[in-house]
């Protein structure tokens, strides 16, 4: 299976409902669009909520603890899981669905 391109993951998957899945942690946002408290940081031994931050419209995040961060869902995707842009474009199709 071909992975779909990046623009198609991007569209076809929200980040506010992206994040939810990935960080179980992360507290409702409070308001519909922008940045928010991502909850803990899967990055490091994170103890303190809200050293993650996440954008619920572009799904770019930050950690202000640790450092790590990213423009975009993808590369979330890979920072947290260790792999190629590639196949995390194969692995967020098949989690959520999206055809090429
Ligand atoms: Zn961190």
């Amino acid at each position: 299976m071909n992975a779909p391109d990046v623009a198609r993951i991007k569209a076809a998957i929200s980040p506010r409902e992206f994040y939810r899945v990935e960080l179980p942690g992360m507290p409702a946002p409070r308001r519909d669009t922008g940045w928010t408290s991502g909850g803990l940081c899967p990055f490091h031994q994170d103890t303190h909520v809200g050293n993650i931050r996440v954008q619920i419209d572009t799904g770019a995040f930050h950690c202000f603890s640790c450092g790590t961060k990213g423009g975009d869902i993808v590369t979330f995707a890979q920072a947290r899981y260790g792999i190629t842009f590639q196949d995390a474009l194969k692995s967020l199709a098949e989690t959520w669905g999206v055809r090429a």
